[in-house]
């Protein structure tokens, strides 16, 4: 990973890049501990530089510095996902809403990503599918010429796919590539406005996919094996409820499977099992 004919602040910009992208292909979890010798050895770098990049990474939000554990890949409280996401409607629609006519070039390169995105959804490969999914939005905002905002949707896709990974998104990978494809075909026909009302849709289609459950954290699992036998997690229960919710209530229609019960406590004896729902195979994504 060396390269000594890059400058310091290009370094620095390597390893950035590299822990985001891993982040958008859901390779580093929240939670995640990053330690300074093992990236400067991995890099060829010095630990100062490797602490700036982590300090810039720090200030996206991405990662924190806690004395006891040192750096590791943050965990977004659910308040902090809220803000996240509302943070993505107002860079992602006011863009849409306000940018210039997109060139050929730009529109090329945006059906170049979608196509890119197909064929990793039907590799089922999961991690250039979540990387994808999410730098779509990066790649729009440099098509439609703000580098500034392509850097700073970076780190707010960054995070939101964090997101998704504490609260256990579920939201299919093949209805994110069609609202994708949705978006730029509006953009081609020039109507600004249209992009902007799917891309809100979109954002908010992908948050409320997440579920209100408490996130996956050190306590998940032993919360999962002693919930009350017989009955459901109370995670799962909530999981499920949202669920059948939103369902009821969705615009899209599409069989919607029960939430998955992760180490379920085995169910009692005497009850029957309960049918399979008949569900079409999801393609889980980390998108947001
Ligand atoms: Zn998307």
């Amino acid at each position: 990973m060396t390269d000594t004919s890059l400058s310091d602040a290009q370094q620095q910009a390597a390893i950035d890049r590299s822990i985001v992208d891993a982040v958008l292909a859901g390779r580093l979890k929240p939670g995640a501990r990053l330690v300074e010798q093992q990236i400067a050895d991995l890099f060829g770098v010095s630990r100062t530089l490797v602490r700036e990049a982590l300090l810039k990474l720090e200030a996206m939000g991405i990662v924190e510095a806690s004395a006891r554990r040192g750096w590791f890949v943050v965990e977004p409280s659910v308040a902090e996902a809220r803000e996240a996401f509302e943070a993505r409607r107002a860079v992602e629609v006011g863009l849409l809403g306000c940018a210039g006519k997109v060139g050929p070039v730009a529109l090329a390169q945006l059906r170049e990503h979608l196509r890119a995105e197909r064929a990793a959804i039907a590799a089922d490969d999961v991690g250039e599918r979540s990387f994808l999914l999410g730098d779509f939005h990066v790649c729009l905002a440099q098509a439609l010429g703000n580098r500034v905002l392509a850097d700073i949707l970076r780190g707010l896709t960054a995070r939101t796919v964090l997101i998704a990974a504490l609260y256990q998104s579920d939201h299919d990978a093949t209805a994110s590539c069609d609202d994708h494809e949705a978006i730029v075909a509006a953009l081609a026909a020039g109507d600004h406005e249209l992009a902007a009302r799917l891309m809100r849709a979109h954002i908010g289609d992908v948050e409320a996919a997440l579920k209100p459950v408490a996130p996956a954290g050190p306590l998940a699992e032993l919360r999962a094996a002693l919930a009350p036998v017989g009955r459901p997690a109370p995670a799962a229960s909530a999981a499920s409820a949202a669920s059948a919710a939103s369902a009821a209530s969705a615009t899209r229609a599409q069989p919607v499977s029960p939430a998955p019960r992760p180490r379920a406590a085995p169910s009692h004896p005497r009850t029957a099992p309960a049918p399979t729902a008949p569900a079409r195979p999801r393609r889980k994504s980390q998108e947001p």
